[in-house]
């Protein structure tokens, strides 16, 4: 039998306001000229520090592991996508029947909860408590008719749609944050609503236009311009959400957190053309050599192949077929996304994307694939795979001299291209769902990666939605916490997998109570 509403009802309430990508040095820079008094109302009255986030730092393994506390190769998610043993890559997404999210846990315990739009949160599921709206990069779904009627009503309707006309050019910078900011708007006066009609004990909304909106706007002079209308409507909500608890007498606790940072990127290192460059990997004979001067009829057939093969794969996976079958518009638009925002193949691009065919594997003993942020990944042609070029016995020898190697690489400017290279080893101990990298490097401040090939040089200029990607530091704000609390935050390193156990040990549930930050 589960706590009786009653007896807890209204004891506890906890607001948590989810931003996708925010490091602290966008919030000190922007608040010189912006309002982001409710950011600083957090940093004021309790904390507002830096909160490390999942190795990589990507989008699709950070908020499982906000929602879990667990880490990517517990929860084992990696990234968009993971490599077969046929070096085929497939989506892969957050399944949320194990482990489940903090708001499973409290629903399951009586509590009501709201959560509208978590990130690479997609299943439609129908669950006692929880009133919920389905998260990016999907449109948004709803667990009521109500919920549904709500939205329209406040003209809500998920994240703005527009990373192809960004990409192409057709769509202004100045354009694309008036769009996101108006959807941002949009879904804090719908979840304002929602909170001053409504009992909910645990209330989650989580914002991912910032995200978006830097990876196209960083790297310019004036992203201040673009990026703070964002910032400025996300702290009129936290103002809200703060004068509304004002007057509650059961004190909530009102938190904030970034899945990753961001930096402006001004370089793109492809680690496949490094390979290939130092003898590690080879291209299959007749891509040897082969730059793509401009997009061109042969290139506009792969994207065209790549996109017929990811939708085939998307289809084919059981997983996916649940999330996807009943919305098969939504899917071939993610299909399109992801290949777009993966492998993308827009006019500026000027080098060949690679795909998992176009190596020549028995003659590759490493290959970069799957990252392509601040942080990549390179696995070891050995046995787990069908076309294996490195024997056990010579695989740890190969392994420390790439990260030798990969430690040496000098950047562009002659200094140091790799702030960190791993055995990654480290990171993913006990992974079945996936097949693990070997090493993963960390990139010096304003550099990217991605897995394709440029005969010319491994270093080629970001597309348009890379001119900013992200970095390992979010933030993690908290206010109506004890002092206590306050102060062994302060002193103490903060992780993503610190939140869920936070929450859930908030409302007196016992778990993992041992990553608990209250
Ligand atoms: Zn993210």
């Amino acid at each position: 039998m589960s706590i009786r509403r009653k007896d807890c009802m209204g004891e506890k309430k906890l607001y948590f306001i989810g931003i996708d990508s925010t490091p602290l040095w966008i919030i000190n820079e922007l608040k010189r000229k912006y309002d982001l008094s409710g950011f600083e109302h957090f940093a004021n009255n309790g904390i507002l520090k830096e909160m490390k986030s999942t190795v990589p730092p990507v989008t699709s393994a950070a908020w499982p592991s906000i929602y879990t506390g667990l880490e990517p190769n517990e929860h084992q998610i990696l990234e968009f996508s993971k490599i077969d043993s046929n070096y085929n890559k497939q989506l892969i997404y957050y399944d949320s029947s194990s482990p489940r999210p903090f708001w499973e846990a409290l629903a399951s315990k009586g509590f009501k909860c709201l959560v509208i739009t978590p990130a690479v949160f997609l299943e439609d599921k129908k669950m006692k408590n929880v009133d919920m709206i389905t998260g990016w990069p999907l449109k948004p779904r709803y667990s009521s008719r109500e919920l549904e009627a709500q939205a329209r009503r406040f003209m809500f309707d998920g994240e703005p749609d527009i990373g192809i006309q960004l990409n192409s050019g057709r769509l202004s910078l100045s354009k694309a944050s008036q769009l996101y900011t108006k959807s941002i708007r949009a879904r804090a006066k719908l979840a304002q609503h929602l909170i001053s009609t409504k009992e909910y004990d645990m209330v989650f909304v989580c914002f991912t236009e910032t995200d978006r909106m830097q990876h196209y706007a960083l790297s310019e002079k004036d992203w201040e311009r673009t990026v703070a209308p964002l910032y400025v409507a996300i702290s009129d909500f936290m103002n809200w959400i703060f004068s509304f608890s004002k007057n509650n007498p059961t004190k909530p606790l009102l938190m904030v957190a970034s899945d990753h940072g961001a930096q402006p990127t001004h370089h793109k290192f492809l680690p496949n053309s490094w390979l290939v460059e130092k003898g590690y990997a080879e291209l299959r004979g007749d891509l040897s050599g082969a730059a793509k001067p401009k997009l061109g009829k042969s290139e506009k057939g792969i994207a065209k192949k790549i996109k017929v093969a990811i939708s085939e794969r998307m289809a084919s996976s059981s997983m996916r077929r649940k999330i996807y079958d009943r919305l098969p518009a939504s899917l071939q638009k993610m299909g399109e996304k992801f290949v777009e925002e993966n492998l993308d193949q827009g006019e500026a691009s000027e080098y060949l994307k690679i795909l998992e065919t176009d190596f020549d594997m028995k003659n590759t003993r490493a290959f970069a694939s799957v990252s392509n942020g601040n942080m990549g990944m390179i696995w070891i042609n050995d046995k787990r795979f069908s076309r294996p070029a490195v024997s056990a016995r010579e695989k740890g020898a190969l392994k420390k001299e790439l990260i030798a190697e990969l430690k040496g690489a000098k950047s562009i400017e002659k200094g140091k291209l790799m702030d960190n290279v791993y055995d990654a080893g480290k990171f993913y101990r006990n992974v079945t769902k996936f097949i693990a990298p070997d090493i993963v490097f960390q990139l010096t401040e304003g550099y990217t990666n991605d897995f394709s090939h440029y005969s010319k040089s491994f270093f080629v200029k970001p597309e348009a939605a890379r001119r900013g990607d992200h970095t390992m530091f979010g933030i993690f704000g908290m206010v109506g916490m004890s002092a206590q609390a306050s102060a062994s935050m302060k002193k103490s390193e903060l992780n993503l997998c610190n939140i869920a156990p936070t929450i859930t040990k908030y409302f007196g549930i016992k778990g993992q109570s041992r990553n608990s930050l209250i």
